[in-house]
């Protein structure tokens, strides 16, 4: 169902003036070629278990909505206890079944195929991921897809190597310290990346040999369920990858208690990520990897230099992803004497970021993702407005007549450390703004949290940058830029940004291995 392959029918040429009419109007009227390929698409929604479609064991469905329109897309399998049950069964046959004959090489090979087919896939899995998640396409298309691919090969290539350990006993024994696969995981996913936070899962899992149940977040069940179906035609056996979409505390919950999951991945909320840590408790004391959010801070010291650089960093930061990113600097904490000029930069950067039509190319802000989370973020511009900080731009729902959930770039000025605004994950194109006079208060108010999951700090000054880096609590910190590193690098969370592990990087291999010794006497 590649967009590749669809070619617009060849229609006569009018004549010279009719032409210019119809161009005018083919302007204003011409759907993008993601709207096309959205409107030819076969929309799959059941769950992928054993390799095959099922629909729910209850006979329930949901609708999944696209929150750009409000329209329904179409049904998706409502998973329950009984549909884990069966995924977990296949998961756990396929691991010792197939996936356990097979070498490193053979699982790099086909992972290999299998990104290779998400490739051959991508304008689908592009438009699908907008259409369900609100995300612009040029994202979607260039970022998501890109980096999924991306993600899956680079796990795959390390699949083969890397080595076990023996280590150095006495002359009548060998030590060996080995690398198990865990077994089978069950993964809990979140709605703003679907297609790459469940690619920074799968990627580690199968390279380490293990199988899974993934059970996607219940706005976004699409792009998962495609995925499996694309592992299945790569060749990975049956069983390897299976998808349950429902609700969380329905299929989530019984993923998280089930007493034949090996480990459970999460990410999503705070809130959530500690729910996994007592249905662990209270079953089989699974291993529990969590993602969860942030309020990460941007410290511009007094000696930044290039502000309007700065400034873009700080327009990516809080508006990509419409600010629904665990990784978002919400908090601009800047120096007293740099505010106004980064203000003003910031004010320029922000008309570019232009909110619409998720599957217009032109769009860079698309729908948050339900009315429910829409909600959520307007709530906390009212609660800016009631804390008595200072609106400086935006701070309104657009967009109404579309039917989605649309918000403007908004930015508060003057935000009291400790308000909802300086302390809440909106998870909205919605930045706080607070400002220091000593370098020693900007870490303060940068630590001011109980989260820790990244954080950036622009300052030309090498001394600051480290002693920065190395003071502020966050899982990643960089310096001079906004980000998150990239697929070798691990990325996670110190606080109540996460738990257990980390996603990307070859220490995700760890946390989805045990370690065995082998003691053998040889006197
Ligand atoms: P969420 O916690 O509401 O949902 C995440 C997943 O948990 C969904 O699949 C949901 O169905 C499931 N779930 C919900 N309630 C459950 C329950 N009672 N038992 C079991 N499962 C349950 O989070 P969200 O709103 O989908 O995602 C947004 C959050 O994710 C933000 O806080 C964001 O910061 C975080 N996030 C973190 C990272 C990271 O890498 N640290 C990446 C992306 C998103």
């Amino acid at each position: 169902m590649s967009a590749a392959k669809k070619k617009p029918a060849r229609k006569k040429k009018p004549a010279a003036k009719k032409q210019k009419a119809t161009r005018a109007k083919a302007k204003a009227k011409a759907p993008s070629a993601a709207a096309t390929l959205a409107a030819s698409l076969d929309l799959a929604g059941e769950a992928i278990i054993g390799g095959r479609p099922a629909a729910a064991r209850s006979g329930k469905s949901f609708d999944t909505i696209n929150p750009a329109t409000g329209e329904t897309l179409t049904q998706i399998t409502r998973g329950d206890t009984a549909d884990i049950d069966a995924a977990v069964a296949a998961a756990r046959t396929a691991f010792e079944g197939p996936w356990s004959q097979t070498s490193p090489a053979e699982r790099k090979r086909l992972m290999l195929r299998f990104a290779s087919l998400i490739e051959a896939n991508a304008s689908e899995l592009a438009t699908i991921e907008t259409l369900e998640g609100g995300k612009p396409i040029e994202d979607t298309a260039n970022i998501d897809v890109v980096e999924t691919i991306n993600v899956i090969r680079w796990h795959a290539e390390a699949a083969d190597k890397i080595n076990d350990e023996i280590t150095p006993t006495a002359p009548d024994v060998v030590s060996m310290v080995v690398r198990e696969a865990i077994g089978v995981v069950g993964c809990v996913l979140p709605w703003n990346f679907p297609l790459m936070m469940a690619a920074w899962k799968l990627g580690p899992i199968l390279a380490t040999g293990n199988t899974c149940v993934l059970k996607p977040a219940e706005q976004t069940s699409l792009t998962t369920i495609r995925l499996a179906q694309l592992a299945v035609d790569a060749g990975i056996p049956d069983g390897v990858i299976n998808v349950v979409p429902g609700f969380g505390p329905e299929a989530g919950e019984a993923l998280g208690r089930h007493m034949d999951v090996d480990a459970v991945a999460f990410t999503g909320s705070t809130d959530t990520g500690r729910r996994f840590l007592h249905y662990s408790a209270e079953s089989n004391l699974k291993r529990v990897l969590l993602e969860c959010g942030g309020k990460n801070p941007f410290v511009v010291m007094h000696d930044a230099d290039n502000l309007d650089a700065i400034a873009d960093h700080l327009a990516t930061s809080i508006y990509w992803n419409g600010g629904q990113n665990c990784s978002s600097n919400s908090r601009l904490i800047v120096h007293r004497s740099r505010k106004d000029e980064l203000l003003a930069l910031l004010m320029e950067k922000s008309r570019e970021w232009v909110v619409g039509d998720p599957l217009d190319p032109a769009t860079k802000i698309g729908a948050m993702i339900s009315p429910d989370h829409l909600a959520k973020v307007l709530d906390n511009i009212d609660a800016g407005h009631s804390e008595g900080a200072t609106c400086v731009l935006g701070g309104r729902q657009v967009m109404q007549a579309s039917g989605g959930s649309f918000v403007e770039p908004t930015v508060f000025d003057n935000v009291a450390p400790g308000t909802q605004l300086a302390t809440d994950e909106v998870f909205g194109p919605v930045l706080s703004v607070l400002e220091f006079d000593q370098p020693e208060d900007a870490i303060r108010l940068a630590n001011d949290t109980p989260y820790g999951l990244a954080a950036s700090v622009f300052t030309s000054d090498l001394r600051t940058a480290h002693l920065a880096a190395r003071a502020i609590n966050a899982g990643t910190v960089t310096v001079n830029t906004y980000g998150e590193g990239d697929v070798t690098t691990p990325f996670g969370g110190f606080g109540l940004s996460g738990f257990g592990g980390r996603d990307k990087s070859l220490h995700a291999h760890d946390q989805y291995t045990e370690l065995k010794t082998v003691w053998i006497d040889l006197s």
